[in-house]
């Protein structure tokens, strides 16, 4: 959990940078824009809260900044580098280094132990399991508060704290940039705490870009920039997002 930031791109370019961003779903009559000409810039090291009522396109922006949705028009670039122009390969290594991911649902396996579970982007990485692996996830769990679990199943945990493996998960490989989908959206306003007060460990002391997409109030108020999105459309900032 470095934080640095090797591999590529300009080393002043922010985290994230959109131009004119549009995604529509669907054909012809059917046709719908779920983001309309979104243009924003994130920082290295800020942390945005998207904020807006259901439907309003904040997963599919999401999915934009985190490389897993290419079905976008306008210009994406991630740490400087712009996604169109970037091979499936390198897409894949932004992805599983670079960046983490943290969903509403856990999605951890359940027949993998917490440790497992939390090595398994040196899986995806094709770096293997070995015992750096496996360091790497007792770090990532220590440093959620976990590690006295790494050898439980999932299903032995309760729903905070199966989120906070997650978020170990997400940042077992030190990535430079964190997005996280409505992560409360499941837990209980005290152990949702615990979360928000990780993601906001994280953005303060290893320096991660933090972008969240989020209907909790205490969220919200853990970032430094609100932006408030409405049928696919950006909301002025400081319009009351
Ligand atoms: P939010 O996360 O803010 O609730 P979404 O980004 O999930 O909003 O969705 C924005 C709009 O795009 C919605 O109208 C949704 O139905 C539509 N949409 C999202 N993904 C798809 C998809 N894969 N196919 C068709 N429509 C989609
Ligand atoms: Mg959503």
């Amino acid at each position: 959990m470095s934080g640095g930031a090797p591999g590529g791109g300009p080393g002043g370019a922010p985290a994230f940078r959109l131009e004119g961003v549009s995604r529509r779903f669907g054909r012809g009559a059917g046709a719908r824009a779920a983001l309309e000409g979104v243009s924003l810039e994130v920082a290295r090291g800020e942390f945005v809260a998207l904020l807006g009522p259901s439907g309003a396109g904040k997963s599919t922006l999401l999915a934009i900044l985190g490389a897993l949705d290419r079905g976008y028009e306008g210009r994406v670039e991630v740490f400087g580098e712009d996604l169109a122009s970037m091979p499936e390969a390198r897409l894949g290594a932004l992805r599983n280094a670079r960046l983490g991911f943290v969903f509403q649902a856990f999605h951890l396996l359940p027949h993998l132990s917490v440790r497992e579970n939390v090595a398994a982007p040196f899986l995806f990485g094709g770096e293997g399991g070995g015992g750096g692996a496996r360091a790497a996830a007792e770090r990532a769990l220590d440093r959620v508060g976990l590690l006295a679990r790494a050898g439980d199943g999932p299903d032995e945990l309760s729903g905070g704290q199966r989120q906070r493996v997650a978020l170990a998960r997400a940042i077992v490989r030190g990535p430079e940039a964190l997005l996280c989908d409505e992560p409360t959206g499941n837990l209980d306003s005290a152990t949702g705490r615990e979360v928000i007060g990780l993601l906001a460990s994280l953005n303060r002391d290893e320096k991660m870009s933090v972008v969240v997409a989020t209907h909790e109030p205490a969220l919200a108020a853990a970032a430094g920039r609100r932006l408030g999105l409405v049928d696919g459309r950006l909301r002025a900032e400081g319009a009351g997002a």
